[in-house]
């Protein structure tokens, strides 16, 4: 095959369409509800938010939404996205177990985030639309907003999690290079900013915080509106494409997955590489165990609860029923920033309610004992986020390996670690601990969950 047809070839597995779990769910989730008067939302609730075109998307419940060519055209930068085989890592572990990893740092911005910023992007440029705010937690998302906003002219405002803004300044670096301009969160530029530094001017800060800053700005400026990264419907159908290429990838690799796993923070890159396989399943194909990875420290699908919530700590966004920590909840400051949220998608939350999916949970320094074992097997040093997929992946063959059974194990590397580095040198000087979070401050979280009639 000459590389020219190789190209080609390539090119032809990028998805033509998205893949929409609302079309195959045996129950449809709880409707979202408006913030003010608790009444299920409709689409022209979310309009100050979002162009028409993704709203309309958010509540779809058609199997398949086809991908605009201009948004499959950018995807050609870097996709399909490899599938590997872990051999090395597989020796190491002396598991009879195939380990199999979809690897989404390859993107521009490292991580899986641009398949949703990329066609976020662009619906806001064909609606017209000149201005995006959103917020950012370990800074993949902002630096793919960013990028997004780049390719289509868009001016693009983030706002970072504190945090990750002092921890991470060449994320930040990348955000302005493409273009954006970035803020640390808590800020003194919003209500919601300026409410939480009057009480602690040292704030950390967390993603409920910097949501609310964005949510501010975009309804409160005609010409912005607002873009999130994880969490809603349509980021998740947009992430889809990874599953649908690993399923064409695991067939020319003559193999079908077992187990499927990915971390999760809102849930987009877990939902990106399991639904289309789970999908499969509820139109009554083969059934796989599907596991969600989290931090011990931001345990939503494993210690939260499942009930209607805010998505921000400000209470401006409408309220989904979803595992949740509550919405003042405030993580400590573990590395994976990208997984210091207090809710889950509500469509990853609904699948566990129904046991189509696991949820497991591991502490920081496990999942960087994991990464590092894998980067020295594998070459990839994975986010920090992604050592959480890597850290149940390897429990997996371990498992496999007590049980002498030959799985063939998938899961996401959600991204690379290479703006994480000061995290690594943590870790590998022993200066990384496990952070607990503060049982009371999780009882109070949790009692002041919003009370919705039923
Ligand atoms: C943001 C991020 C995550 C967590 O977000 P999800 O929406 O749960 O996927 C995981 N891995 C990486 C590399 C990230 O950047």
């Amino acid at each position: 095959m000459s590389e020219t047809t190789k190209y080609l070839l390539d090119e032809e597995r990028i998805p033509r369409h998205w893949y929409n779990i609302m079309a195959d769910l045996p129950v449809p989730p709880a409707p979202p509800l408006h913030p003010g008067t608790l009444q299920p939302l409709g689409p022209d609730d979310l309009a100050p938010l979002f162009p028409m075109e993704l709203i309309m998307q958010e509540v779809s419940t058609e199997r398949e939404v086809p991908i605009p060519e201009p948004v499959r055209d950018v995807f050609k930068l870097w996709r399909p996205s490899p599938l590997m085989r872990a051999r090395r890592l597989e020796k190491v572990l002396g598991t009879p177990a195939k380990i199999y990893y979809k690897y989404e740092g390859v993107s521009p911005a490292g991580s899986h985030k641009p398949n949703t910023a990329v066609p976020q992007a662009w619906y806001n440029a064909q609606a017209g639309i000149k201005k995006i705010a959103t917020e950012t937690g370990a800074g993949q998302w902002g630096s793919s907003m960013a990028f997004a906003g780049a390719l289509f002219g868009i001016e693009v405002t983030v706002f970072q999690v504190r945090v990750s803004y002092d921890q991470k300044p060449y994320r930040r670096a990348l955000m302005e290079t493409y273009g954006a301009v970035c803020h640390p969160s808590p800020s003194p530029l919003t209500n919601s900013g300026r409410a939480i530094l009057a009480k602690d001017p040292n704030h950390p800060g967390s993603l409920g915080i910097a949501i609310s800053e964005a949510v501010e700005v975009a309804a409160t400026h005609d010409d912005t509106k607002y873009a999130l990264g994880s969490v809603l419907n349509h980021v998740l159908m947009h992430q889809t494409i990874v599953g649908q290429e690993a399923m064409v990838q695991m067939e020319m690799a003559g193999d079908d997955p077992d187990v499927i796993i990915g971390c999760t923070g809102g849930g987009s890159n877990f939902a990106g590489l399991s639904f289309p396989f789970l999908g499969q399943q509820l139109r009554g194909g083969k059934k796989r165990r599907i596991v969600a990875v989290e931090p011990s420290a931001c345990p939503s699908l494993t210690r939260g609860k499942f009930a209607y919530d805010f998505g921000d700590t400000a209470h401006l966004t409408p309220l989904t029923k979803m595992h949740t920590l509550g919405s003042t909840f405030t993580p400590p400051g573990f590395h994976a920033g990208g997984l210091r949220y207090h809710g889950m998608a509500p469509l990853v939350s609904h699948l566990k309610e129904l046991g189509l999916i696991e949820a497991t949970a591991y502490t920081q320094t496990a999942c960087f004992e994991a990464g590092v074992m894998f980067a020295r097997a594998e070459g990839i040093v994975p986010a920090p986020e992604a050592n959480h997929a890597v850290k149940a992946a390897i429990a997996e063959a371990l498992r496999c390996k007590a049980e002498g059974r030959s799985e063939v194990i998938l899961f996401n590397l959600s991204g690379h670690g290479h703006f994480d580095m000061a995290a690594y040198t943590n870790y590998l000087s022993g200066k990384l601990v496990d952070q607990a979070y503060d049982e009371n401050e999780l009882a109070m979280a949790l009692s002041g969950l919003p009370s919705v009639p039923a």
